[in-house]
């Protein structure tokens, strides 16, 4: 027996599953059916809402059968194999627009619902507006990215949860936001290896974990970039300029190299696409030429850093990913 057959057998006799008690309109014409629960919805709202409804409901399917649903004699009933709590999700935008909107807060468990069922049923303008509303955390550009460090940028997406950059990044590869997916994987390697390699249980209890492949790529890209952070920060600090007005002892790089000494020696990876601590540590203990050339230098570091990503990652280049979807690059 396949594993459909399985299903269907096991599956709750239509007049067992629940009634929605929202999305179960009186003057509906339609019954759509899922694992669980089966709503009353009006065919014109969903042909109006995605092109695939409408294809589905405009033709006679062998899966539009006649009704067995008591009481309800004539209304045709529609199965379906979404997950129960995502398809209730795309039935409640469909009838209230404000259920989700652009760029205001909303919760990880309906923006990815949407993405995935504006996916499946293609309807394209609500899958732009999400992944356009996600790229506020995982933009393309390193301008965007270091406003992600602001607490109010999360907060305007979705609260943050343990295991999030796991979560975003599966939900990324699996509908093919492919726009999304540097910056999420990029978060994803910030974590710790632990949580890299064995995933991480968020406050409702679901466990985020990235496949086998993406944990390799993550913990690949921790370890190189990390390494580039620490050579670039001995480095950077004797590029002196000929305009640095500190000689002998009080030598600007001297002064720099004892400090970073004491920083590394205290702290261990950090997102450094998005600050660069150990700049931190001495930029204000030098004279104002260094500090210039240095911020100078640490910047360029950063963005060429930001520019390698994709390719690190083995995904195409920004300029593919980002115009793969409807993330617009903003400067
Ligand atoms: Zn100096």
């Amino acid at each position: 027996m396949s594993e459909a057959d399985h299903e269907q057998n096991t599956a709750i006799p239509l007049n067992d599953r629940t009634r929605h008690p929202n999305l179960w309109f009186e003057d509906g014409n339609i019954i759509l059916a899922t694992k669980f629960s089966v709503f009353l919805v009006h065919r014109g709202l969903l042909s109006w809402s995605s092109p695939v409804f409408a294809d589905m409901l405009s033709m006679p399917q062998p899966d539009i059968m006649e009704t067995t649903l008591d009481g309800l004699p004539g209304i045709p009933v529609v199965e379906l194999s979404d997950d129960d709590e995502q398809f209730t999700h795309l039935l409640r935008f469909c009838y209230n627009a404000r259920y989700y909107q652009q760029y205001m807060p909303t919760t990880f468990e309906i923006i990815s619902a949407l993405l995935r069922m504006s996916t499946k049923y293609q309807m394209d303008g609500l899958r732009s507006e999400i992944i356009a509303h996600l790229g506020v955390i995982y933009p393309v550009t390193i301008e965007k990215y270091v406003e992600t460090g602001k607490p109010d940028t999360q907060l305007s997406l979705f609260p943050p949860f343990e295991g999030q950059h796991f979560a975003v990044s599966n939900l990324a590869r699996e509908t093919g936001a492919l726009v999304l997916l540097p910056a999420a994987l990029w978060k994803a390697s910030c974590e710790p290896e632990h949580n890299i390699s064995r995933g991480s249980v968020s406050g409702d209890g679901k466990k985020h974990q990235l496949d086998p492949l993406d944990v390799r790529k993550c913990l690949a890209i921790k370890l190189e970039y990390y390494s580039i952070y620490v050579k670039t920060s001995f480095t950077i600090p004797f590029r002196t300029p000929s305009l640095c007005v500190r000689s002998g002892r009080e030598k600007c790089s001297k002064v720099a190299l004892v400090l970073l000494g004491a920083h590394f020696a205290q702290t261990g990876p950090c997102d450094i696409l998005l600050h660069w601590d150990s700049f931190d540590c001495w930029s204000n203990e030098v004279c104002a030429a260094c500090m210039e050339v240095a911020a100078s230098l640490f910047l360029q570091t950063r963005k060429y850093l930001w520019s390698c990503l994709p390719g690190r990652l083995d995904l195409p280049g920004w300029h593919i990913v980002a115009s793969n979807d409807s993330q617009i690059p903003q400067a």
